[in-house]
């Protein structure tokens, strides 16, 4: 489903602890939107959130807020429903999020909604991978297994980038830091709860038995939004996912959403980048 603008607006604000204009974006939200965008805040910030809306009185729909912050607080519907909630099918969407409690970051954009990325940035062609670096090993099936190359398994690390610990190639994993750096100043809601699927592995890509994946080599990185994994082809897009892919790509990274399989979790150095290591 797409997400609107006016929550777009809201997770902005949230992340600069705008508090007072976060509610006010909120209070235009969707029951649907509204309890997604709550159940992206944590303790703090719905303590932080709950001292604007008191400040708010009149100028929003203050009972429907406490609901809906009641519903995402507790993951149980309030005894009593007030206003026209359940005669305007907001308690039936309340009864939904409860069932499946999910935040909006892992929300499914379509992708023909998503543009503007990956500008001036390639994908790194095996060619120009197996010229820089070499070949990681001889033969590859859809498994993980050791690089075989001695120059190129020496240039693997194992390191923390901030949110979690990742192997991969030396470079990448330093240049994986400031972009995580970037992402925790700009969209902390998502950064907190960034996960990874993996950074190194040598293999061919899912489902082919021809195209080495760069996760080969370790440049390439799978992420996580809230220990979710955006499926690969379905041509959805996790909204946090979309809101960290600038973060990468003026870094230098392409993202795996441009790919003609769609894959959003997937993130690698561009070939312009790998040149440069
Ligand atoms: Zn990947």
């Amino acid at each position: 489903m797409e997400v609107s603008l006016t929550c777009r607006s809201f997770i902005d604000y949230a992340n600069r602890q705008d508090w007072r204009n976060a509610v006010l974006n909120l209070n235009g939200l969707s029951m649907y939107e509204m309890l997604r965008s709550l159940k992206a805040l944590d303790a703090d910030d719905i303590t932080s959130l709950r001292l604007a809306l008191a400040g708010l009185e009149g100028a929003v729909n203050r009972p429907r807020l406490e609901y809906a912050l009641f519903v995402v607080v507790n993951t149980t519907l309030p005894a009593t429903t007030p206003g026209d909630i359940a005669a305007t099918g907001q308690l039936a969407e309340a009864r939904a999020f409860q069932a499946r409690p999910r935040s909006i970051l892992v929300e499914l954009i379509p992708k023909a909604r998503v543009t503007g990325y990956n500008v001036g940035l390639t994908n790194a062609s095996n060619a120009t991978m197996q010229a820089q670096f070499g070949a990681p090993r001889a033969t590859y099936s859809q498994s993980c297994q050791a690089v075989t190359h001695t120059a190129l398994a020496a240039r693997m690390v194992t390191r923390s980038v901030g949110p979690f610990r990742v192997t991969g190639l030396d470079s990448a994993v330093t240049s994986l830091s400031t972009i995580m750096a970037s992402i925790e100043a700009d969209q902390r809601l998502v950064y907190r709860v960034l996960g990874t699927a993996g950074m190194h592995c040598a293999r061919y890509v899912r489902g082919s038995t021809t195209s080495i994946s760069n996760h080969s080599w370790g440049t390439a990185i799978d992420l996580t939004i809230d220990g979710i994994l955006d499926p690969r082809g379905d041509n959805g897009i996790q909204f946090g996912l979309h809101l960290i892919a600038s973060s990468f790509n003026a870094n230098g990274w392409f993202w795996g959403a441009g790919f003609t399989t769609e894959d959003a979790q997937h993130f690698e150095a561009g070939s312009a980048l790998v040149r440069t290591w």
